[in-house]
């Protein structure tokens, strides 16, 4: 370890985030900023993984460190730590480098003992028990491991009682019902040494870092798994010393909408986990104005500072004692894509940040929730309830009533809407594979709703009416039943509650997207193409800003259910004379679909791959067929390993009457267009699969003839560079090119010898799991392998032939950190799947703006 392993808040770290976390980080930077901040000291994240990677009992050389501090912190506070007469209690508070929300643990009131009481001045010991009672129990469940249900039940039985107006009498009971269920269940007393309580919580915070539900959620959010977390030693300031008391959670602008204002909840005489808890709802926090009228006006001032100097939308944890205001806590709050818009445009208006800042501020990623379908406002719903419209969007699936059955069904394809009483950390495996999220309790900032608007996820909250039996698998809706397994329909942006599955239409465009995509588009240098094989998809890039097609995959159009049959017959074909006739069959068809396509598409690029057919993929299972010539036929085309076999450009080398025909429909297709709308369409055939410049070569010739032979016209011939060879040869290609477009699904299957249907799911999922890998190489590039070949055909192609287009229409074209790499290597364009070409739009222009680096939230 190095010398220093601990910071007091007004301590200057050079570590900054990494060292302290975002919590230590904040809470140094609003001490900084003189901002009402209890007083305390960061143990680092260094300390941490030297903890993780020697578990046990803290080491002396930080237990005296730990001892220095304190001192320190006794000094300043005026108060002691273990002093009876006029205690110091602190918290723990766990805190990493990327937020981690409610992952890790926090214990609070440390510095309680038997001792403390004994002492109190009466009007404090109700208080005081309260704050005793909730150390033991979080001690017990976080440094103890105790059954959490324990405790729950004697607090059940204790609430039963008081009915709402507890004595000290009744309290100082619970406590020493907590005490024994500690001492049953551990087999020592609670421990009265508040260095004791101290050490071993820091030891069991550090610990946290590997509870299960929190290496879930880093796997899901890709924060390096060796990150550790920072202890914050914080002062305890609180919430539930008197009425004139509270805490809460606040937001600088509502983090659902964007809507400017602060957004927030509170709860009188409360300790935060109260709140985060879901078990009592919480006041909206312009009640505060009238309760605590000076606490507000502070929380307003401090809220317009830190939203000032971070220059981002914050997230503050608050404390009201006795009057007196505190923040615990500031963040960059997370928000659904809607709002990350709002916040960016309007920010940008008042002055506080640039156009360009305001185009990086916004997740790309994240967008594509807009882009997704909501609920038909013309369909007859049901709605059954209505609860807080938590997270914006509609989800349908099945009902389901716990995490473990939603992972489970989820796994087997199925969409589930995981319904729950409220949600906690550990239902984290249900809520990630969930469409969305329904609850009957809790407020806007309860778990359920945090983790949907980060996970971008629609969430239904505190539905009232939700009845829930969780050992009947039954929710009771009013007069209506929802059985588990039965469909369920939700709108986050509304609240309501849908029985059965409602129809679901595309979206509303948003006028903040389009300012951002505007912005973004007076950035970028890359073109940004769609992936598209029909009319309709066509038509939908355009209308997301798509500037050509960058891959029209004809395969497709074979699988329609009218022509498969005639295709089977042009493969199975036993002589000239029969395939040619399959073929004249499908031409006008492919023709057709060429022309709906350029019509869509009129004045920008179309680029039409020829067949692509690993061939197996037509063609019946043999077993089924009776026919005994068919099915042998079937039988001798078979291929142990079809995505290896006569498949990509080999099969119209082979059979060059299947290309040719579909390059004669292409043609027959743009000259109709273009009598049609007096426009030629832009024509680029591309040829997949090519390993040769002999293949290039000879079907650069075969489309030259056809082309002719149909009277000619205006159009580009290119190539997929899919294979290794393809990229280390790609001078040569170049020679017949005038485009590449690289095919990274398939390079990155041939480079790393890896087919990905057999890969996800199986041996790739333990390679993330397990950190042999970092990203899944089929969503976002592997730049040292895969990107080196791209790289090396870059350089090759451009030699050959400097005005070469070159581009990317594999899944990678739409994912921002690979289109940061296509634009580290000077790509010319990238392609993707319509619903990103908005996401590629502006992850295009942030790769230029920052080169690649990815927005962090400040604060965050
Ligand atoms: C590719 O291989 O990246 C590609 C775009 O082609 P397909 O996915 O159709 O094989
Ligand atoms: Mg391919």
């Amino acid at each position: 370890m190095t010398a220093k392993l601990i910071y007091d808040f007004d301590e200057h770290c050079e570590g900054g985030r990494a060292v302290l976390g975002g919590k230590g980080l904040g809470l140094a930077e609003m001490t900084a900023l003189h901002l009402p901040v209890p007083r305390g000291f960061t143990i680092t994240t260094e300390a941490c993984r030297h903890h993780l990677a020697n578990p046990g009992s803290l080491p002396a050389e930080l237990l005296t460190e730990i001892e220095a501090h304190l001192l320190h912190l006794e000094e300043t506070t005026g108060q002691g730590f273990g002093d009876p007469t006029n205690p110091l209690l602190v918290s723990v508070r766990s805190g990493g480098p990327v937020s981690m929300p409610g992952m890790m643990e926090t214990i609070l009131n440390l510095g309680m003992n038997d001792a403390v009481i004994a002492q109190a001045d009466p009007s404090a010991v109700h208080f005081l028990l309260d704050d005793y009672r909730r150390l033991i129990q979080m001690y017990g469940d976080v440094v103890a491991g105790i059954d959490g249900a324990l405790f729950a039940e004697a607090f059940d039985a204790f609430e039963a009682i008081e009915e709402g107006a507890p004595g000290h009498d009744d309290l100082s009971a619970l406590v020493d019902t907590f005490k024994d269920v500690y001492k049953t269940a551990t087999g020592s007393d609670f421990p009265q040494d508040p260095h004791e309580q101290l050490f071993t919580a820091v030891a069991a915070v550090f610990d946290s870092w590997n509870a299960p539900r929190a290496q879930v959620y880093r796997a899901q959010a890709g924060i390096p798994e060796d990150a550790g977390t920072a202890a914050n030693v914080v002062q305890m300031v609180f919430g539930n010393r008197d009425s004139m008391s509270a805490t809460g959670v606040c937001f600088s602008r509502d983090p659902a909408t964007g809507q400017p204002g602060l957004y927030g909840e509170f709860l009188p005489e409360a300790q935060g986990e109260d709140i985060v808890a879901g078990t009592r709802t919480p006041l909206p926090v312009i009640e505060m104005k009238k309760i605590l009228p000076e606490a507000h006006a502070q929380l307003v001032a401090a809220v317009a500072a830190l939203e000032h100097h971070y220059r981002d939308v914050q997230d503050v944890e608050f404390t009201v004692e006795s009057g007196h205001f505190y923040l615990l806590q500031t963040r960059g709050a997370k928000r659904t894509a809607t709002a990350a818009l709002r916040f960016a445009v309007d920010m940008e208006s008042e002055g506080l940040l640039t156009r360009n800042e305001a185009v990086q501020r916004i997740d790309s990623a994240q967008l594509e929730q807009l882009l997704h379908p909501t609920i038909d406002p013309k369909a007859n719903l049901v709605v059954v309830a209505t609860g807080l419209s938590a997270s914006p969007g509609a989800a349908c699936g099945v009902a389901i009533f716990d995490a473990d059955t939603a992972a489970a069904r989820a796994a087997d394809g199925e969409d589930i809407v995981l319904v729950r009483p409220e949600t906690t950390a550990d239902d984290i495996h249900g809520l990630l594979p969930a469409q969305g999220i329904l609850t009957a309790r809790g407020g806007m900032t309860s778990h359920a709703a945090v983790v949907a608007r980060g996970l971008g996820k629609p969430c239904v909250a505190g539905c009232a009416a939700l009845d829930i039996d969780l050992d009947a698998r039954i929710a009771k809706i009013g007069d209506a039943v929802l059985r588990e397994g039965d469909p369920v329909t939700i709108n986050g942006s509304t609240g309501e509650v849908i029985l059965g599955l409602a129809p679901l239409v595309e979206p509303e465009p948003d006028a903040n997207l389009a300012t951002i995509l505007e912005w973004a588009d007076g950035v970028r240098r890359m073109k940004v193409y769609a992936n598209a094989d029909t009319p309709l998809d066509a038509d939908r890039s355009r209308k997301h800003g798509a500037e050509g097609i960058g891959l029209c995959r004809t395969e497709h159009m074979f699988m329609a259910q009218d022509r498969l049959p005639i295709v089977r017959e042009m493969i199975l074909a036993l002589t000239m004379e029969e395939r040619m006739a399959a073929l004249a069959q499908l031409l006008p068809m492919q023709q057709s679909d060429f022309e709906g396509i350029f019509e869509a598409m009129v004045g920008l690029p179309v680029t039409i791959r020829l067949l692509d057919p690993p061939l197996h993929e037509f063609l019946p299972d043999p077993s089924e067929v009776e026919d005994v010539k068919i099915r042998e036929r079937i039988e001798s085309l078979r291929e142990a390993n079809p995505m290896l076999g006569t498949r990509g450009c080999r099969l119209g080398i082979e059979r060059p009457e299947i290309y040719e025909m579909q390059i004669k429909a292409i043609v027959r297709a743009a000259l109709a267009v273009e009598k049609r709308t007096g426009v030629l369409p832009i024509v680029e055939i591309m040829h997949p699969l090519v390993a040769f410049g002999s293949e290039l070569e000879r079907l650069v010739e075969l489309t030259a003839r056809t082309v002719a032979e149909e009277g000619g016209m205006e159009y580009k011939v290119g190539t997929m560079i899919e294979l290794p060879r393809a990229a280390l040869r790609a001078g040569e290609l170049a020679e017949h090119a005038e485009f590449f477009s690289f095919g990274t699904n398939d390079l990155t299957q041939t480079t790393l010898g890896v087919s990905r249907d057999d890969a996800q799911g199986r041996f790739l999922t333990f390679y993330l799991q397990h950190g042999l890998l970092e990203t899944d190489p089929f969503q976002t590039i592997d730049v040292e392998g895969v990107g080196e070949l791209v790289r090396t055909a870059v350089k090759r192609g451009r030699a050959t032939r400097p005005s070469i287009e070159i581009g990317i229409c594999g899944e990678h074209g739409g994912d921002p950190a690979s289109i940061a790499f296509c634009e580290s290597i000077g790509l010319d364009y990238v392609s993707c799947s319509p619903f990103r070409v908005p996401v590629a739009r502006l992850a295009a222009a942030q790769a230029v703006l920052s080169a690649g680096v990815a927005y962090v939230p400040a604060g965050g």
